[in-house]
Parts: C-alpha cells; structure tokens; sequence
C-alpha cells in the first residue's frame, strides 16, 4: 500500500478539522480529495508530509509507520496551490534545490544532478525555460516547474493541494490532462486535493469526498457521480435542481407533482425529502407525450458552448428548474424565450437525511 491513513483526528481548539479519517490509497494510485473550502483537506496533507502532527491515528507510507517522523525523513513531494518556487533561483536552481541540499553522503555528484534536472524538466515539458527566473513564467509554467521539483528527490508519495486553482479555466483545465497524463507515465502515489469536482472527476483514479473533517463517500468518479451516497455528494459532485416535499406511501412529492419512491424508501414513514434532478437529466419537448411531463414557460436561455442552459417556470412548482440540453436540440426545436414546453424529469434521486441544501 502507497499511503495508509489510520484513523485521523486531529483538532484546533475546540474545533475538529479531522475526525477518524481512514484511507488508503494504493502504490501508483492518483486518488483525489474532493470537498469544499475549510473542510480539512490541506491539514490531512500537511499531516501526511509531517508539517503537523495528528492528535490521533497512524501515517503508514509505503509500509512504513511514519506517524512521528520529522518532514524531510518522509521523503514527500508537495505542491501547494500558491507557487512556492525561489524566486531569485533560476528554473535549474529551483529543481535542483531538494538534491544540492542533502547531506554529502546522500548527494548525487554534480554531474547527476545536471541529468535528472533536465530529465525532470524534459518531463514537464519546461527544459526551454532552464534558464529562466519565476518571474519569467506563466502561473501554469510555474506550476510545472514545482512539480519538477517536488519530484526531484524522488519522493514516495507526491501530494498536490490545489495546485491549478490560482490558474484560469482553460489553464486549469490543460494542465489537468497534462497531469494525467504525467502521472500515467511515471506512476508516482499521489494525492491531489480540490473543491473543483470536474477536476476530481476528470483527472483522478478514485474520489474521496470530505465534508466538515470526515469522508462522506469514496469510489471512482464513475461510482461516485452516478451512485451517490448521500444528498451532501450527490450536490457537491455537479449542478441541481433540489425539490423539497415529502415521503408518503411509496410516493415523493415535488411541488404539485409525484413520483415513485426508490425501492429503499418503498416503505417509509412518512417524512421530509428531498429530490434532485441534474439539469442535464431533464427532457424538454414541444409536444406532450407522457401524463407526467410538467408544463413550463422558458423565462431565460444560457448559451454554455454545446449546452443550452434554459430557466423555466413550471405550473405547480414555486422555483424555477434549470435546464440543460443540447445545441442541436435547442435548435431543432426552434425554442425562444417565453415558449411554452414539456418537461420531463428523467431522473429523480431521493434522499431522506439530515443533511438539507
Ligand atoms: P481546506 O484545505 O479543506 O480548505 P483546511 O484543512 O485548511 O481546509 O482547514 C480546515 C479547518 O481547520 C478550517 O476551519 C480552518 O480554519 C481550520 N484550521 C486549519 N489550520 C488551522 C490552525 N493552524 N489553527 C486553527 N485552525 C486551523
Ligand atoms: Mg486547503
């Protein structure tokens, strides 16, 4: 096993940022930390590297209890969201920082440290800028440079928190792929923490989703964006519609409408729910063709580059429902503002439980 979280607590004050946390993420397994701002995210990573130390539980890296070590005999990789490169090193400088700094034993020879950097820059695709000063970078350039050097002394584990998230979308959404296919390549234990969860979903092998200091879920981003296992994730991992009602007889109502319960909540007391539907899991049509569809007005269209955001009112429901279909369709279908439509609602997920959106 790459990396064994046993246990986890760690608290400030009074507060509890980590709560029993176990995870285990296999040797060469690029596992992401899904969850929102403030949710513990960066203090599990900080606790991995041994930056902090846990009021409770173990830290196993590749077999080895490592729970009491000091940071630089953990032999981790860190990338942080803000670019922590020197600034007055150059680029050559700043990945070789982490092997001219080992003690002389350990130290390669000058010559091996000259290949591995341009090895490790050639990896990144940055050997162009050796020379260069940070300063001399884009924010994406930078980034790559640090994982360089975050990768330089070979560490074991290499742990990444929010390292795009400063860049811009299409930035973001580049460097990304590039990571993955990096990672493809030299199959280093990886942690890479987000509260983006297209990044999360894109990228990873398998999501951890947190919420206030424990995991709420875990699986692959196939498992976890299709088989959530709460409201809390089923709403972090993409747009909803929520509709409040309640549990009745087998039936979930929606505004002035029903549905069937799921086969789990078949038979429950009555009770608050809640249902969701993605916008993307909504049929629009100009013609009825079922007793269940909903009658709305488009009150607003949002054009989302192959997608079609429509805003609509629909008869019996107090707040409008978000709508996304394709291009194509919306065209075909000569839709406008103000048109009647039929809505349909292909795919209601129902969740009792204490967490409420
Ligand atoms: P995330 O990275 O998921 O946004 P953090 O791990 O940074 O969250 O923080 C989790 C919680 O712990 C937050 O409420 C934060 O304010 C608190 N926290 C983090 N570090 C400290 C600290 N050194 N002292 C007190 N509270 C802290
Ligand atoms: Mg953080």
């Amino acid at each position: 096993m790459g990396i064994e979280l046993q246990n986890i607590t760690k608290k400030f004050t009074g507060y509890t940022a980590l709560d029993d946390i176990s995870l285990n993420v296999a040797s060469g397994e690029l596992v992401a930390l899904l969850g929102p701002s403030g949710c513990g995210k960066t203090t599990l990573l900080r606790i991995i590297a041994g930056l902090e130390l846990p009021d409770a539980g173990k830290i196993i890296l590749e077999n080895k209890d490592t729970t009491n070590l000091p940071p630089r005999e953990k032999n981790v990789g860190f990338v942080f969201q803000h670019y922590a490169l020197f600034r007055r090193l150059t680029v050559f400088d700043n990945v070789a920082f982490g092997l001219k700094v080992l003690p002389r034993k350990e130290r390669p020879s000058r010559s091996a440290i000259n290949d591995r950097v341009e090895h490790l820059l050639k990896l990144v695709q940055m050997d162009w800028a050796i020379k260069r000063y940070p300063s001399q970078l884009s924010g994406g350039q930078r980034q790559r440079v640090a994982l360089a050097r975050a990768l330089a002394v070979n560490p074991k584990v290499l742990l990444l928190d929010e390292p795009f998230s400063a860049l811009d979308a299409k930035v973001r959404q580049e460097l990304r792929r590039w990571l993955r296919k990096l990672h493809d390549e030299i199959h280093v234990t990886s942690i890479f923490v987000t509260h983006d969860q297209e990044e999360a979903l894109e990228l990873a092998d398998r999501i951890v989703v947190i919420n206030k200091g424990r995991i709420e879920q875990q699986g692959t981003p196939l498992e976890v964006y299709d088989h959530p296992k709460n409201a809390f994730v089923y709403n972090f991992l993409g747009n909803v519609n929520v509709f409040h009602g309640r549990i009745k007889n087998g039936k979930v109502t929606l505004g002035s409408h029903h549905v069937d319960a799921p086969d789990e909540l078949k038979h429950a007391e009555e009770k608050p729910s809640q249902a969701f539907v993605r916008p993307h899991e909504i049929g629009i049509s100009k013609i009825r063709s079922n007793d269940t569809d909903l009658t709305g007005t488009i009150q607003e269209v949002r054009l989302m580059g192959g997608q079609i955001g429509l805003n609509l009112a629909c008869e019996g429901f107090d707040h409008p429902i978000d709508a996304e279909i394709p291009r194509d369709l919306y065209i075909n279908l000569e839709l406008a503002k103000g048109d009647t439509v039929f809505v349909s609602l292909n795919r209601v997920r129902v969740f009792t439980g204490d967490y409420v959106i």
